[in-house]
């Protein structure tokens, strides 16, 4: 297990994100647990709980956010979403910043180490293969909605005791819709993908496969998903909307949904920057309401939002502040994570340092299934 010392750097930034979070949302301060056994004895999992994961994609500075001259941007967040969450203000990521490979990591419990840019298996075990194995979950029971760059491997890692046939399904919206359309220029601004390497740009493929998930699994003819595709203004939003269909057709019990729009700062505009947080901000607001709205996630559902990482400060000369994570300075790396829904205390911050790995062995303890080979270990305040 790796519990190294925070950074007092990343003490700092998590204490001011207190402050700022206190004096607009007027939230109370969690007591810290530092010294809190490995297992309290204070669980409970039942057995219909449901956890659905929201990555914050892409990752935000506090400056568009959290901070007073940010919180504009997230108003879903700060007034509606937030008081109801409890709210940890250091998540450190110490792992590589690139999205597939952090990503993946948050879905091991474990810093993977494989090359970002490849189409790759996790490493070490998901959640996702825990979750199935020790339950003896079907197939249809994890899922995960993600943007294609790498990520159609993230369901199933390579790892001799788990892998094969125990991961979760996973569904790419962009291959869905290009499966669908036929590459039709009108859907081009859907399908936008990687922001960060032009020069890696997988295949979009749809497939009969693709076409079989539509139809079979989501209950969405070919017509009725184009026309819908039409309102949609993101690939983000093209991904909520399956997701939305996906909890109402399968209700899946463990759900991971990869949001990417505001990665898009890569291209340098400031304004795509903000308008994929103002956006983001939004579906998050609307993944909890469909939580709340639907007979098979309301009452029953732990939602976890949280970044893969943040993104360079304007104060470092190596970096380039919004546009990218080159650095990997304190700043990009200390993040925050918010839970909330059943059993979670409500307007609760925590500035006591996790990390990025704590989430999957948090969703075990939560869930009811042990996740043995993760470096993390479980965030007794959510349990
Ligand atoms: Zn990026």
């Amino acid at each position: 297990m790796v519990h190294l010392e925070s950074h007092p750097l990343s003490q700092r930034l998590s204490r001011t994100r207190r402050e700022f979070l206190r004096d607009a949302a007027g939230l109370t301060l969690g007591s810290t647990l530092f010294s809190a056994p490995l297992f309290s004895g204070a669980r409970f999992p039942s057995p219909g709980r449901k956890v659905v994961v929201v990555t914050f994609g892409g990752g935000a500075r506090d400056q568009e956010t959290f901070a007073p001259e940010g919180q504009e941007n997230i108003p879903h967040l700060m007034k509606e979403l937030i008081p109801r969450a409890s709210f940890f203000t250091q998540v450190v990521n110490r792992g590589i910043l690139g999205h597939y490979v952090a990503t993946a990591s948050l879905a091991t419990g474990v810093y993977e180490t494989f090359n970002n840019f490849a189409a790759t298996p996790p490493e070490s075990p998901t959640v996702f293969e825990y979750f199935r194995k020790d339950l003896k979950r079907p197939a249809s029971d994890a899922w995960v909605v993600a943007p294609s760059n790498g990520f159609n491997r993230i369901g199933e890692s390579s790892h001799r005791q788990y892998g094969p046939g125990l991961g979760a399904r996973v569904i790419l919206p962009k291959h869905l819709l290009t499966a669908a359309t036929a590459g039709k220029k009108d859907y081009e601004h859907l399908l936008r993908d990687n922001y960060e390497t032009p020069l890696y740009a997988p295949e979009l493929s749809g497939n009969p496969f693709e076409m079989q998930q539509l139809a079979e699994i989501l209950k969405l003819s070919v017509e009725e998903f184009k026309a819908h595709a039409l309102t949609l203004s993101s690939p983000d939003e093209l991904s909520v909307y399956i997701a939305r269909q996906l909890m109402r057709q399968v209700g899946p019990s463990l759900l991971w949904i990869t949001l990417h729009d505001i990665d898009i700062a890569h291209a340098g505009a400031y304004s795509l920057y903000v308008d994929g947080i103002r956006r983001t901000d939004r579906l998050c607001l609307e993944i909890w309401k469909t939580i709340e709205s639907e007979p098979e996630y309301a009452g029953r559902t732990t939602m976890f939002i949280l970044p893969d990482f943040g993104r360079d400060g304007d104060e470092d000369a190596g970096g380039n502040g919004f546009q990218h994570h080159r650095t990997g300075d304190v700043l990009s790396r200390t993040t925050w994570m918010m839970a909330l829904g059943t059993g979670v205390r409500q307007g609760v911050v925590y500035d006591r340092a996790a990390q990025s790995t704590d989430l999957v062995p948090t969703i075990g303890a939560l869930m009811g299934f042990s996740t043995g080979l993760c470096q993390g270990r479980p965030i007794q305040e959510v349990l």
